[in-house]
């Protein structure tokens, strides 16, 4: 079965399931070439919904919590979005794909971050490739400290747990009326996904579901 086929079927599957229900991230699912952004002996996975070795011992998420997130997160065109963890760089091309489309008159920009240097250059390389180059900057450092030079966001998106207290330099970041979704609790067991809202100086968390993330390690994430 060709890619565009399987890509297809994975996507009707999510419907089904109810995770997949905003148009503009259906369409997104359907485009983004999720096979374009691993190695050689994952790509015959790569539409099945599972999470997949990357390397450095950390994975790309499944698909239904990239489509969770994208949905939670309200993406719309034209959104300055932050994420901490680029890993493969999929989740990145992903909310380009919504925020900053072909022709857009108002196209958004995506920041992602990743500690490990091997994984960011490989994530620059695989967006440019499949045409997310001008629409998303990779930098290689420690998340948890955001990125101040580009703040302040309309999404941020963290894809590897917290610890309970979220990054304080992440909800800083945040533009007033802005959306972070973030996994947090403990480093190996017991995170919860967590959708928090700021409205001025207040922040109105809402828990969506228990998951299982890599450690968010950092100055602010754990050792
Ligand atoms: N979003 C990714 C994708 O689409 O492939 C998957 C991310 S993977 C589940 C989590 C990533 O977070 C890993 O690549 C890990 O190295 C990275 N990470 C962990 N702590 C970090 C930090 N403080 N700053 C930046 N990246 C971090």
């Amino acid at each position: 079965m060709e890619f565009e086929e399987k890509r297809k079927n994975l996507v009707e599957s999510l419907k089904k399931r109810n995770i997949l229900t905003e148009p503009k991230v259906i369409k997104a699912m359907l485009k983004v070439p999720r096979h374009k952004f691993l190695a050689e002996g994952a790509i015959s996975s790569a539409y099945i919904d599972s999470p997949l070795s990357i390397g450095m011992s950390q994975t790309i998420s499944a698909p239904h919590m990239n489509a969770m997130m994208c949905e939670l997160l309200k993406l719309k065109e034209g959104d300055k979005v932050l994420e901490i963890g680029t890993g493969s760089g999929y989740h990145a091309a992903l909310c380009a794909e919504i925020i900053a489309p072909n022709n857009s008159q108002n196209p958004g920009h995506v920041y992602t971050i990743e500690r490990h240097l091997e994984l960011a250059d490989s994530a620059k390389t695989r967006l440019k490739y499949a045409g997310y180059g001008d629409s998303v900057t990779v930098i290689n450092g420690d998340g948890t400290l955001g990125y101040p030079q580009e703040a302040p966001y309309d999404k941020i998106l963290v894809t590897a747990s917290s610890p309970k207290k979220v990054p304080p330099p992440l909800k800083e970041q945040l533009k007033d009326g802005g959306i972070l979704c973030i996994p947090a609790g403990s480093k190996e067991w017991g995170q919860d996904l967590y959708v928090i809202s700021k409205k001025g100086k207040d922040f109105n968390y809402e828990k969506i579901t228990g998951v299982r993330f890599v450690p968010l390690i950092g100055k602010y994430g754990f050792d």
